[in-house]
């Protein structure tokens, strides 16, 4: 349910109701909108009459049921405003949002060794990049195909970071790991693979640092909204939503099948931020750039790209994974589409 405060309400009559909405015992939380300030609930509201709600104060404007499962994911539940996720790196703030320009995070797969890290970073950074992505804990398919090298990988994305300026992004596969991923990453990702890995989520969520929540292979659209209801549940709302590719029947050309309509319809059902992932959704590095493309053209918010330095020679990932120079002709071809929608920034990092 969300309580929608009439343009102008003092605050001092915004704190009264929401101790008094305490006093029912319910647990508001104040959005501040471009234009209104709504205050949303979630919880037992069930039984709650939204008219006897309503008479609590003149300066309430309106209040209405959320009617989706996921409530504080919902678009409803912010009034039908989108929300965006600022995260601090070292270059400056980045910020993921409708309105911004498209932040492209770019690395590789895993990170293999600091020499190949650092070359990365500095690559993709010239080439446009904000983020460096790169596995310390890998999900793989096979026990006996390359796990990543943990901890220490962690220590090699903060040299990268300081050597670049870049902000990480890396991924959690355990609970046990959440805290330690979390002082490292600037923004901690649960991969396709733990999308319903439910006491994860609940981790995530009880944490300070942005997640990026990737689609499982077999997900319905409702499916990662209540993922992310989870993780917003918890007291975590910087959450981006990313689609990598689901497994549909035909597998013979592409790893999996990109289903770019979930940026269109991800924009109509929820506030978050929306990224497109082409590497892991086509699994061919030659495939990747036109997907790239039709993302930001259909409004993706941010892309995620493997890029390596030697892609043949990859630990994980190689076929599809970009070389610099592959990268950095694709970052140009971006531009073309992201100046075209008014999404791109010159700069690769926006400040303020
Ligand atoms: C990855 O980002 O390297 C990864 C394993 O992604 P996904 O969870 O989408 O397979
Ligand atoms: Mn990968």
């Amino acid at each position: 349910m969300i309580v929608v405060m009439k343009v102008g309400s003092p605050e001092q009559e915004i704190q009264r109701i929401e101790t008094e909405l305490q006093d029912w015992g319910l647990t508001p939380e104040k959005i501040i909108g471009k234009h209104k300030i709504v205050m949303g609930l979630v919880g037992d509201t069930a039984s709650l009459d939204p008219l006897l709600l309503q008479e609590i104060s003149p300066w309430i404007e309106n209040v209405l049921r959320v009617e989706k499962p996921y409530k504080k994911t919902s678009l409803e539940y912010r009034n039908g405003e989108h929300s965006k996720v600022v995260v601090p790196t070292p270059n400056g703030d980045v910020t993921f949002g409708v309105n911004h320009p498209v932040v492209v995070i770019a690395g590789p797969c895993s990170v293999e060794n600091e020499g190949m890290i650092i070359e990365t970073a500095k690559a993709v950074k010239a080439a446009g990049a904000s983020f460096l992505r790169g596995g310390a804990f890998k999900p793989r398919t096979s026990p006996y195909s390359f796990q990543g090298h943990g901890e220490s990988a962690l220590e090699l994305l903060a040299a990268a970071r300081d050597a670049s300026g870049l902000g990480i992004i890396t991924e959690v596969m355990d609970t046990a790991d959440v805290d330690k991923v979390a002082e490292f990453a600037d923004i901690v990702q649960v991969g396709a693979r733990n999308m319903q890995n439910f006491p994860l989520l609940k981790k995530v969520g009880a944490q300070d640092k942005p997640v990026f929540l990737k689609r499982g292979m077999s997900a319905t659209i409702d499916d990662l909204l209540m993922a992310a209801e989870y993780i917003l549940a918890a007291g975590n709302s910087n959450v981006i939503l990313c689609e990598r590719g689901i497994r549909t029947f035909d597998s013979q050309y592409v790893r999996n099948t990109l289903d770019l309509a979930v940026i269109p319809v991800l924009r109509s059902l929820t506030h978050l931020p929306i990224a497109i992932d082409p590497s892991h959704g086509v699994g061919v590095a030659k495939f990747v750039g036109p997907m790239a493309k039709a993302a930001i053209a259909a409004g993706a918010d941010s892309l995620m790209i493997e890029v390596h330095p030697n892609p043949a020679k990859a630990l994980s990932d190689g076929p599809q994974s970009q070389t610099f120079e592959g990268f950095a002709n694709l970052m140009q071809e971006l531009s073309v589409i992201g100046k075209a929608v008014g999404r791109w920034s010159e700069s690769p990092v926006i400040v303020g």
